[in-house]
């Protein structure tokens, strides 16, 4: 437990173990967090905000030094960094080295270059008035993470927030708290002043319920399921009305239409849905397909999917590692059965590797309907399910209904097609000819059910922000 830029123990002596998911050996005890040391990491990052403190002293530019050189140490432990986040999540090292450590740093460096451009507005009001706005940090933030891209997830909220002059209490998810917690390390080594930034491992429904009731905490970003959303949101309304960022689920339409460039689609929405072994809120779960290339669509992705390599996580080879747990691996087999007594045609896969813990086999289904819970449901896993369209509008109407909103991705050749679905389509993002186009710069975040407020881009800056109006009446008034 980082505190103050110190390593704790528990206040309740208590540990949990984490997994590694591919050999399902356990990896080592941490300590558990629970309220009392919430409570702690609260104090710790109150004081640190505190007026004339060294964190509220310090100018913008050197908060912004500060953030580069955290990522040059991610540069430097790049290889480190990767191998724990492979050991805890199962994820195959080469992605967890290029896709998850790249955007850490990529999204520190664009946080670090943001810290001195934090800027309000002049507004021209009454003649002998002036009005400007101030844009203030809001002081202590929590933040609650998920298992799939443990280290990113954290970036994503710790770099906007220090950027903007905030301290943190952070709650690592229970089955992946390794890189968080050498990121405490590596906060320390920068020189962050203590209590800026402050690390509690421990369980959801005691340490980050601790967080998201606590009464001193003024902000909340939250990635995880839309059920832990809801409880986010309403113990933030119970407690102080703290504010609150939700990322949430998904059940993202991917339409192809019959004029895509097919081997790109194909492509694109096999790595779409199959990537981080289907454990991501992007997933292109929901696959509509033209009825013309249907049948050719159906028989690529099989191929695809027959082809993915899936095994150990340290192979370079490796394009498909385990799922992180027990319970994630028996409700993706559930659903699968689910799809099987539906009425889907299973293509490929639909069951685990036998012997290997918690591996599954990239799974496809054909002749989905919307009806059936794999089209509805979050999955979670390496499940396709792959439907078929006939009209634009139809489709349109199909994908935009369900409660989710947070990706959509459309293979189009045609322009006027392309835009219209783009402004059809109720998500937060939505890709043309691509999948999980996801960059520093652009904002990220959801309609509807999948989630409230954005990340990313300077739409996280108004997130970490509050906007305070100083209006001044001049003694005089101008001639
Ligand atoms: P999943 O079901 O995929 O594990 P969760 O939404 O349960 O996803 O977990 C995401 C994060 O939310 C984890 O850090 C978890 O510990 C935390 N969490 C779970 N339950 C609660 C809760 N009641 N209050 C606050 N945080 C929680």
């Amino acid at each position: 437990i980082f505190i103050n830029n110190e390593w704790h123990e528990s206040t309740s002596g208590k540990k949990f173990p984490t997994y590694n998911p591919s050999t399902l050996e356990k990896i080592c005890d941490i300590e558990e967090g629970d309220k009392p040391d919430v409570d702690n990491a609260v104090e710790a990052a109150k004081a640190a905000f505190q007026r004339g403190s060294p964190w509220r002293q310090m100018d913008a530019p050197s908060r912004g030094r500060l953030l580069h050189k955290l990522a040059d140490l991610l540069e430097r432990d790049r290889v480190t960094l990767a191998t724990l986040e492979t050991m805890d999540t199962g994820k195959p090292f080469l992605q967890a080295y290029f896709i998850d450590l790249e955007g850490c740093i990529k999204t520190l460096r664009y946080y670090a270059g943001w810290a001195d451009k934090i800027q309000g507005r002049t507004i021209p009001v009454d003649e002998n008035f002036v009005c400007f706005t101030r844009h203030e940090p809001m002081g202590v933030c929590g933040a609650i993470t998920p298992w799939n891209f443990p280290l990113l997830m954290l970036v994503w909220k710790m770099a906007p927030a220090l950027c903007c002059g905030n301290t943190l209490v952070i709650k690592p998810a229970e089955q992946t708290p390794l890189t968080s917690l050498y990121i405490g390390s590596l906060i320390k080594e920068v020189g962050f002043p203590p209590g800026v930034v402050n690390i509690v491992p421990g369980y959801g429904p005691t340490a980050g319920a601790a967080i998201s009731t606590h009464d001193s905490i003024d902000k909340i970003a939250f990635t995880g399921s839309t059920k832990v959303g809801k409880l986010i949101k309403e113990a933030a309304s119970k407690s102080n009305l703290k504010r609150v960022t939700l990322e949430l689920g998904g059940k993202n339409p991917c339409i192809v239409c019959a004029d895509a460039d097919l081997d790109l689609a194909v492509e694109c929405a096999h790595q779409g849905v199959f990537f981080n072994q289907g454990q991501c809120c992007t997933a292109a779960s929901r696959v509509f397909v033209e009825e013309q290339i249907y049948p050719e669509f159906v028989k690529r992705s099989v191929e695809f999917a027959k082809k993915r390599l899936v095994g150990d996580p340290f192979d370079a080879r490796t394009e498909q590692g385990p799922q992180i747990d027990q319970k994630q691996f028996d409700k993706i087999l559930e659903l699968i059965e689910s799809g099987k007594k539906e009425g889907a045609k299973l293509e490929c896969g639909g069951l685990a590797i036998e012997d290997r813990g918690l591996f599954i086999k990239p799974t496809v289904f054909s002749e989905v309907t919307d009806n059936m819970r794999i089209a509805k449901e979050e999955i979670f896993g390496p499940v396709q399910p792959i439907m078929k369209f006939k009209s634009i509008e139809e489709v349109i109407r199909r994908a935009n209904s369900t409660e989710y909103g947070l990706t959509a991705a459309v293979f189009t050749k045609n322009l006027d097609r392309a835009l219209t679905l783009a402004s059809a389509l109720q998500s937060g993002t939505v890709w043309i000819n691509c999948h999980n186009a996801l960059y520093a710069q652009a904002p990220f975040g959801g309609f509807k059910m999948s989630g409230n407020g954005r990340e990313l881009g300077e739409y996280a800056l108004a997130e970490y922000t509050e906007v305070k109006t100083v209006t001044i009446k001049l003694s005089q008034k101008s001639p």
